[in-house]
């Protein structure tokens, strides 16, 4: 590609309305332009890259068998009443008319769609088990789009539906799509990490989250410092951008007082006024786990049902969020995460804007309080963790601490809760109908490409991994308009490159060499080579990687020799 005939929409300015790194930086580089809220057009230098994402994915899901298809975006209200969905899905669900008054939606995801053509399609078990996929636009109202891309309301997800007989094979094929995802974002050349995950409001049992590690993910995932054991602490509405984060302090008193303490007993040892303790007592029989995350001012958090937390091995029996709000009367969502070990609670605390957190010991016995304040300095932070030493991780082994990291994908065993629902069935060996077991597959085809700038950048711009980089090569010619020479031996590495095989952005255009290389660098291309009359004398070029800051001297007719 010549960049004469490829315009690069680049751009100095940090764009005001983007907060993190990823969302400014593909602005600047040109790769996407907003036309509205959460709606982006990808300009042929970002679609590049989604593209490239894209093709990954799906060469690992044809890998593993499935098949694809390419489902509708919009939707009939129909499908979506015989799962419940309809009125359940909440806001995040866009509900449109058409000219007859009919219903639909457009697809936030596509259960329903699916099950409605297995349902029609597959008649015996023998066509079992079967997986379909697609890459597609879903559409979801968020709450609040933000980041670009990376929570946009318009997005490519690709999403993977399976059938099967019954749970046996279920938990066969989801360890094939487990392993293929780990192909996938293994190839992305991503740092990440499979996580335990909430099944939300997709339902199931069974589900685990990919997570490209950054600090400015939204998600909280509570890793082990000894065990592989991960999960995800679905704070995903709560987070406080980074820069609001408070600085970590240490605790201005921790009690411990018998179990069953009252509010007001807990309160007045802790100091603080009944109302910012919360009713967190309600604590029932609280074998191992914590209560809750008292929160201060207006923080959007996810509905977080304590009894599934996948940080908590043991089942709680403590009241859902909801509950809790109820009975103290505050605003719906204003309470966080409930039934995590005090450890991850007090990294929590330091992370938002935690006044208070309460909860059992790990005996069951004690009630423990600790007031937070976060006006000092973080070395004392080390005597909350004397308070807390003891608490193990859920899985026995070692202690949880908190990293962030960007959900990029999610698989799920549904089990029959589609199924059920949509009366999706075959006829089994016995020749009697039987219910189809289901599990279903999701990746942020387009999260991914933020996410991977949100890992890979300096100051300079983005810093692809080469398999999802735009271009491999930026072939750099200096003054080709003044030297015959530059000309003619740029067209001919251009020519060798390309015919080598590689993505190669030739940057024939009549500019300063500062500006080439400035723009060049924000787009992030992993290999630089210089074409100038300079080196030409000797028969030589210019090599840079961007991940380095030198230059190296090759001979021409060394060169491809030298980038393998
Ligand atoms: P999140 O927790 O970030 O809201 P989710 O759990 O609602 O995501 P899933 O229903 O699991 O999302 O969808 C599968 C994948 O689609 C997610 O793992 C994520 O990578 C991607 N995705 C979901 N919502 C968005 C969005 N608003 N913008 C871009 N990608 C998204
Ligand atoms: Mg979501
Ligand atoms: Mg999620
Ligand atoms: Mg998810």
């Amino acid at each position: 590609m010549r960049a004469s005939r490829f315009p690069l929409f680049t751009s100095k300015e940090i764009p005001t309305d983007a907060e993190i790194v990823s969302h400014q930086l593909m602005l600047r580089a040109g790769m996407i332009q907003k036309l509205a809220s959460g709606l982006y057009t990808w300009l042929p230098l970002g679609l590049r890259v989604l593209r490239k994402v894209e093709s990954i994915v799906r060469e690992e899901m044809n890998k593993v068998g499935a098949l694809e298809v390419f489902m509708p975006a919009v939707q009939p209200a129909e499908l979506w009443e015989e799962s419940g969905r309809w009125e359940q899905y909440g806001k995040l669900l866009l509900k449109i008319k058409d000219r007859h008054e009919r219903e639909f939606c457009f697809g936030p995801t596509h259960e329903e769609v699916i099950t409605d053509l297995v349902r029609r399609q597959i008649k015996s078990y023998k066509q079992l088990p079967i997986c379909y996929y697609q890459i597609q636009t879903k559409f979801r109202d968020e709450i609040r789009p933000r980041f670009g891309v990376m929570r946009a309301r318009e997005f490519l997800m690709k999403d993977a539906y399976s059938f099967h007989l019954d749970q046996g094979s279920l938990a066969e094929t989801y360890e094939t799509m487990y392993a293929a995802y780990t192909r996938i974002f293994t190839r992305t050349g991503l740092k990440f990490r499979p996580v335990q995950a909430d099944t939300g409001n997709i339902g199931g049992s069974v589900s685990h989250e990919f997570h490209v590690l950054a600090d400015s993910g939204e998600d909280a995932i509570a890793i082990s410092d000894t065990s592989d054991y991960a999960a995800n602490v679905e704070l995903a509405e709560a987070i406080a951008p980074p820069g609001d984060r408070p600085a970590a302090g240490k605790p201005l008193a921790t009690v411990e007082t018998p179990n069953q303490h009252t509010i007001e007993e807990v309160s007045a040892l802790l100091g603080v006024a009944p109302e910012q303790c919360l009713k967190t007592l309600i604590v029932e029989g609280a074998e191992g786990g914590l209560v809750a995350l008292v929160l201060r001012g207006d923080h959007q958090l996810n509905d977080i049902k304590a009894e599934k937390h996948p940080a908590v091995a043991t089942p709680l029996r403590f009241a859902s969020a909801e509950r809790i709000e109820q009975e103290l009367g505050c605003k719906p969502g204003s309470i966080g995460p409930v039934g995590l070990p005090i450890p991850v609670l007090a990294d929590l605390a330091a992370l938002y804007t935690a006044d208070f957190i309460c909860g059992a010991n790990q005996d069951g016995k004690h009630l423990q309080g600790v007031n937070w304040g976060r006006d000092l300095p973080e070395p004392q932070r080390a005597d909350l963790r004397e308070v807390v030493a003891g608490d193990p991780s859920p899985d026995g082994k070692g202690r949880l601490h908190i990293t962030r990291g960007i959900e990029v994908g999610h698989i799920f065993q549904l089990g029959q809760k589609y199924t059920k629902a949509m009366d999706a069935t075959v006829l089994g060996e016995n020749g009697q109908p039987q219910v189809l077991t289901m599990g279903c597959y999701g990746i942020g085809v387009s999260r991914i490409v933020a996410a991977a700038i949100e890992q890979n950048h300096d100051e300079h711009g983005i810093v692809w991994p080469e398999p999802i980089a735009p271009f491999q090569i930026a072939l750099v010619s200096l003054n080709m308009n003044k030297s015959t020479a530059v000309a003619e031996a740029s067209e001919a590495l251009y020519r060798q490159l390309t015919d080598a095989g590689y993505d190669v952005l030739w940057d024939d255009r009549d500019a300063r060499p500062g500006v080439k290389f400035a723009d060049i660098e924000l787009i992030g291309i992993p290999h630089r080579v210089v074409v100038g009359d300079r080196g030409l004398k000797n028969g030589t070029v210019e090599y840079r990687s961007r991940r380095d800051s030198a230059n190296q001297e090759v001979n021409l007719d060394q060169l491809i020799e030298y980038l393998r």
